[in-house]
């Protein structure tokens, strides 16, 4: 069963668990919430069962941005995050 999970291939979304469909770079949820500037020249560029040793120069600089709005997109989450729960706190203290 682990041996399928590796074979069909996560998620490349930074700290996404979810088993992104073979050929597919990413789960539907992150792959829908890239941009569509993102999406396009990843999805031309892809080729199934490509790994990072056979990718062309293009699909490598197409990932590359990929994954970089991805993290920002993580950052700017972690970062709303940490304001609720700072919020929440001082509201606990208020009440
Ligand atoms: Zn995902």
């Amino acid at each position: 069963m682990s041996r399928r999970y590796v074979s069909a291939g996560r998620c490349a979304w930074p700290g996404c668990p979810v088993t992104a469909r073979r050929d597919c770079l990413m789960c539907a949820r992150h792959w829908t919430a890239l941009p569509k500037r993102l999406r396009a020249p990843a999805w031309e560029h892809y080729v199934p069962g490509q790994d990072l040793a056979t990718a062309t120069p293009e699909y490598r600089e197409a990932l590359a941005a990929a994954l970089d709005y991805a993290r920002r997109a993580n950052a700017d989450a972690g970062r709303q995050a940490a304001l609720e729960a700072e919020m929440r706190s001082r509201q606990g203290t208020l009440w």
